[in-house]
């Protein structure tokens, strides 16, 4: 275990033959993950091994912890264990002038999102392309984005959370407040509202 910035920068002509396996243990600062929502219980062990055949420089890797996410029922912090699949394909950078990456980043992430249980295929994987300049990788920004997207959109400490009570905000995980049950506005009462204008008008 080295320095983690100096392991995610790997020099492309330690790629040999056999390729390379790079292996540190960051913190989510260390990784540019400064959002609140990026809370973990301990450091971030990341393995990741490049190889580098005729074309592209293929990524494969491993990130693994303890993510600390709030419940979005009862607002309670949980750690949720991590493990996060990385993959890419580092291309050289053709020109330092275009600028295509970050909204090409930004699309795809996007799309993912919108699509949280698609399984990953292998077409999947070969969407995430990053370029390099020089001769070094910079791997911090492509763990971070797979970290981001592996982060649930809706975190809940566990399936059958029942929430805060919308009355007095009672966690009702831990104990019945004994509030009378809540008067939901009835989607039928709406709907038969709505015929009525449309019936007189
Ligand atoms: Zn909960
Ligand atoms: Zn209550």
């Amino acid at each position: 275990m080295t320095v983690p910035m100096e392991t995610l920068n790997p020099a492309i002509v330690d790629i040999g033959p056999d390729g390379l396996t790079v292996a540190c243990t960051a913190t989510g600062p260390q990784l540019g993950l400064n959002e609140p929502e990026d809370k973990f219980q301990g450091p971030l062990s990341i393995q990741i091994e490049l190889v580098q055949s005729e074309g592209p420089i293929s990524v494969t890797g491993t990130l693994e912890g303890t993510a600390i996410r709030q419940c979005v029922r009862c607002l309670v912090e949980y750690s949720d264990p991590l493990f996060v699949t990385l993959y890419a394909e580092y291309l050289p950078q053709a020109g330092a002038a275009t600028k295509p990456v970050p909204a090409e980043q930004g699309r795809k992430s996007a799309r993912r999102q919108a699509q949280p249980v698609e399984p990953v295929d292998e077409a999947d994987e070969e969407d995430e392309v990053y370029w390099y300049q020089g001769d070094h990788l910079d791997l911090v920004p492509m763990v971070r984005e797979q970290v981001i997207l592996a982060a649930p959109m809706q975190p809940v400490c566990r399936e059958d959370c029942l929430g805060l009570c919308p009355q007095c905000g009672q966690n009702l995980n831990e104990r019945r407040c004994g509030c009378p049950p809540e008067q939901a506005p009835s989607p039928f009462r709406v709907l038969r509202g709505r015929q009525s204008k449309g019936g007189n008008a």
